[in-house]
């Protein structure tokens, strides 16, 4: 049986991703160059002209991923796992990826492509200024903040050591203020 084959009747001849039955081509997960049943899924066209970039991304289409993410299969697994990392952005794509698991050999197949690497989606912590802070920095309140949650009101100038960032949302980092660890917001602080 040729490989295409194999697919159709793994997949009751529909696209694996999205359950589509018309249109169905053989994908070999780039940048695999020996096509096997291992590393290729039966995709339909309206996926495949958006994974190969020939057509914008919709991203309502890729909700799809939502069931074939429970694929059996890794080679599906592996091409849900690339579509949502490139997606990442919309927002609940991040949640399905944090219910995935790839195992170490699939992720790194996974991660050759660098859908994970896309500097949009980089999450860069700036101060007031637009300068970017790291972890570790110092950085000065440049207003007057009160603390969630307690009384305490941090003063403009207080000087905060060694910043944690908060590595979910740029917007956020940590740090100590009179001895407690604090969530600040990145623009009231500057670097110094
Ligand atoms: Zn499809």
């Amino acid at each position: 049986m040729s490989v295409l084959q194999t697919l159709q009747e793994r997949s009751n001849t529909t696209c694996e991703l999205c359950k589509a039955t018309e249109d169905l081509k053989q994908y070999t997960l780039p940048p695999s160059l020996n096509e096997s049943v291992d590393n290729s899924l039966l995709v339909c066209k309206t996926c495949l002209d958006q994974i190969e970039g020939n057509s914008e991304m919709d991203s309502n289409h890729w909700r799809c991923l939502n069931d074939s993410m429970w694929n059996e299969h890794i080679a599906v697994q592996i091409m849900v796992w690339r579509m949502l990392q490139r997606l990442r952005h919309e927002g609940w794509p991040k949640d399905l990826l944090d219910m995935m698991y790839l195992d170490d050999e699939a992720l790194t197949l996974a991660r050759a492509t660098g859908e994970h690497e896309d500097e949009a989606n980089k999450i860069i912590h700036r101060d007031v200024n637009g300068v970017i802070l790291e972890v570790g920095d110092s950085v000065v309140l440049i207003k007057d903040l009160k603390v969630k949650g307690s009384s305490m009101v941090a003063k403009q100038g207080t000087a905060v050591r060694n910043i944690r960032l908060d590595t979910e949302n740029a917007e956020y980092i940590e740090g100590k203020v009179d001895g407690q660890q604090i969530v600040i917001i990145t623009k009231y602080v500057k670097k110094t």
